[in-house]
Order: structure tokens, then sequence, then C-alpha cells
């Protein structure tokens, strides 16, 4: 069976000085022998991440990244990459022991306290004797929860896996993407366009995701493209509880399907579960604003092979300058870091994050706010420009409320 994709997952990020144990506690802690294990300093060089089970906690993403206190050029250049982990950790372990809990940690610890991130310390080789007792009136003060194991003799290794479950949020482990928008035998109808930019022989994760959800529901789903969707319609005995479609026929669709009927898209369903919908829609008040040659800043999760009518170098580009009648100019980063300068742009646009977990999406949307930079994303900007907006969101009742507001000043 597919396992379930790593940006559903929750992200464990494994951090510690070089020969700490981290590999040894990755593999006590999953049981398995996955990760190098080594008596050589620095065997993990880049980080490494891999889909992996903790139990009680379910499917997780633990990385293992490179010593904290590498050297040279090139270790300074892992510890960079090391340190980026953190931008998509849901739970961050420091390792240690007691004999080497020193300023590396420390410094390590600080930085996690001042963005208010959620850590773990552990010290592990429990098994091995030491004279050395760990200050842990600072870490009570710190509040930082720690534990003691040993990877060797798995002591307290159970201890950890529970107090981890514990630690990962609620939020974070949710997969409900359309279930609690339906119920049992409900019919819920999802448009897929199998156009040139889809994939061959299969459909695109945040559809197969969805209709997986429904499915999980118990509801009576149905696959159609939207060429199909209104003899789809007139062949059913009773109106569709849900209509998802694809946001790049959001126009057409909102046509065909009756106003009575529940109508969102994949998009808008994905920016609840791992983002903020509503800070997309707030994002979208900066459009009447525009003025010729602002800046529009494109964010791209990962580098994709870009398609001759791409949603987020051509449609969108094309999509808002007819809407806005601005001249604009449009930068485009693609990929899982933001490289390109976004100090001078009016607005961000972000595409549906597949790719990255709702940690990494939240991330880039305090990047922005911190920059005092409104963001939306391709979903919720392509209803808005073809006037669907307030239907494709009117079962969110936050978003639908800022919504009406924006529109309200508009008039
Ligand atoms: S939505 Fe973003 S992460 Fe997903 S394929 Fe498109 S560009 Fe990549």
């Amino acid at each position: 069976m597919k396992k379930m994709p790593s940006s559903m997952r929750p992200h464990i990020g494994i951090f510690g000085k070089r020969n700490s144990g981290k590999s040894s506690l990755i593999n006590a802690l999953t049981g398995q022998d996955t990760a190098i294990v080594s008596e050589i300093p620095g065997t993990t060089t880049d980080p490494v991440g891999k889909a992996m089970e903790i139990l009680p906690l379910g499917p997780v993403y633990i990385v293992d990244t490179a010593g904290l206190d590498d050297s040279g050029e090139l270790g300074k250049k892992r510890i960079k990459s090391s340190l980026r982990v953190l931008g998509h950790s849901d739970l961050i372990i420091l390792v240690s022991t007691p004999d080497e809990f020193k300023i590396v940690e420390k410094d390590f610890i600080e930085r996690i306290m001042k963005k208010d991130e959620k850590i773990l310390i552990v010290f592990s080789k429990s098994d091995i004797e030491s004279s050395i007792e760990i200050n842990e009136e600072y870490l009570n003060e710190l509040k930082i929860p720690y534990i003691y194991v040993s990877s060797k003799t798995k002591s307290n290794i159970s201890e950890l896996r529970l107090k981890i479950a514990e630690m990962i949020p609620e939020i974070i482990t949710s997969d409900i993407i359309l279930r609690d928008m339906v119920t049992k035998n409900d019919i819920v109808v999802h448009v897929i366009p199998i156009d040139s930019a889809a994939p061959k022989g299969r459909i695109i994760l945040p559809q197969e995701q969805a209709l997986r959800d429904s499915l999980d529901a118990y509801t009576i789903s149905i696959c159609v493209q939207t060429e199909q969707l209104a003899d789809a319609l007139d062949s059913l005995n009773r109106e569709p509880a849900l209509v998802v479609t694809d946001s790049q026929a959001i126009e057409a669709v909102a046509k065909i399907v009756p106003e009575n009927i529940n109508l969102t898209t994949y998009s808008i369903l994905f920016s609840r579960l791992k983002g903020e919908l509503d800070e997309f829609v707030k994002g979208l008040a900066v459009l009447r604003l525009l003025k010729d040659n602002d800046k529009i800043f494109i964010a791209e999760a990962c580098t994709h092979h870009s398609q001759e009518d791409d949603i987020g170098r051509v449609k969108i580009p094309k999509w808002l300058t007819a809407f806005t009648g601005k001249k604009l100019e449009f930068i485009i980063n693609p990929g899982k870091m933001i490289h390109k300068d976004i100090s001078e742009s009016k607005l961000i646009i972000h595409c549906g994050g597949c790719m990255i977990n709702r940690k990494e999406v939240l991330n880039r949307i305090d990047k922005a706010k911190f920059s005092s930079i409104p963001i939306t994303n391709y979903g919720v900007l392509i209803s808005h420009i073809h006037n669907a907006l307030l239907r494709t969101i009117k079962m969110f009742p936050s978003s639908y409320k800022i919504y009406k507001g924006i529109l309200n000043e508009e008039e």
C-alpha cells in the first residue's frame, strides 16, 4: 500500500554534535537499522529525511542532521543546511550526553527558545557511567523537557516514544481534508481535469488525498472531468453534498454547479489543512492598491518542470495583469528555499505547497508577516479572480467573514 506522503507526516528534526548518538537513537526509536551509525564523528553529512513509524504516534518523517559542531568550510555549510531543517520540524530533538552538554548545545537551545519552537532534549548513552551531573535547574527554568535513554540497552526508549507523541500537537497529525464537511452516504463530486498539465497515468497528490478522504468518510465519491460535470449532476437522483474542483477549472465549474450546492477547490481545502486560509484571504486586500511596476513574488515550493502554460509562471501573471489592469513585475522563486529578495514585493503568491509540510507553510507565512508583505496562494487568488471565492469559502466562516469585509471595502 502506498505510504502517507512525507508532507503530511509530523516532521521530527534530530540535532546534536557529531557522534552524540543521533543515528543510533533513530534506529532505537524506529526499531530499524535505517540510519547510518558509525564511531567516526561526522558520518551524517547533509540532512537525511526518512518516512518511518513511531508508535504510538504513527507515521512520522525523521530528519537526521549533520553535527552542530562540524568544522572547516564544508562543516559550516553542513551546519547551515542542518539549521534549515528547523524551518519544517514540528518537534526538535537535541541529542547529547551529560559530559558533552556544553556551549554548542546551549547556543542551539537559545536559538530555539527565541523562536518558541518545541524542543525535547535526549541525553543518550545513559548506559555509560558519567561523573558529570546535568544542570537540571537550567533546563527546568527554561521549561525544556528532557529524558535519559540508552539506544544500546533500549532503556527508556518506550518512554521517549510516548513523550514524542505527547509533544506533537494534534493539529499536525490531523489529516482531515473534507471528512468534516460530509456524512456517510453523501455524494461528493470530484472535478479532475485531465489537461496537458496533468501527469501521465495518475492524478496529482492533493486530488488523490482528497478523494481518499471522501472515501474514508463513506461517501459516494464520483470523479469527472469538467466536460462531464453537467451530465453527471443531471444523472444523480439527489444533489451532491459537496463538489470539489481543481482551482484552474473553477470558472467553468462554478457556472455548472447550482448555487445551493457546496462548492470548493482542492487548493482551498489544503490551505485550510496545511496553512492559514484566513491569512491567504486577507492577502487579497492589497490587490486594489497595486500600481504599475509593482513587484509580485511567486513562491513555488518545489522545482517542478515548468509547462508551456505553467500556472505560476504563465497563467497567474496573465490573469492578475488582466484583473488589476496594471503592468506588474513577477519574481519567480522556485524551490524549498526563499532565495530571491522579497523585500520590495507588494504581494507574495504561494503555490499549493503540496510538497512541503504545514510547519514550512506557516513558516513562510510568518516570514511574509515579518516583512509586512501580504501573502495569498494560487487557489484563493484564482477563485477570487474568477469571482467564485465567496462560494468556495462559504463553508469556512472566519475566512468568509474576512473576505466579505474586503469586498465591502472595495465597493
Ligand atoms: S503546488 Fe507547489 S509544491 Fe506542489 S507541485 Fe506545485 S509548485 Fe511544487
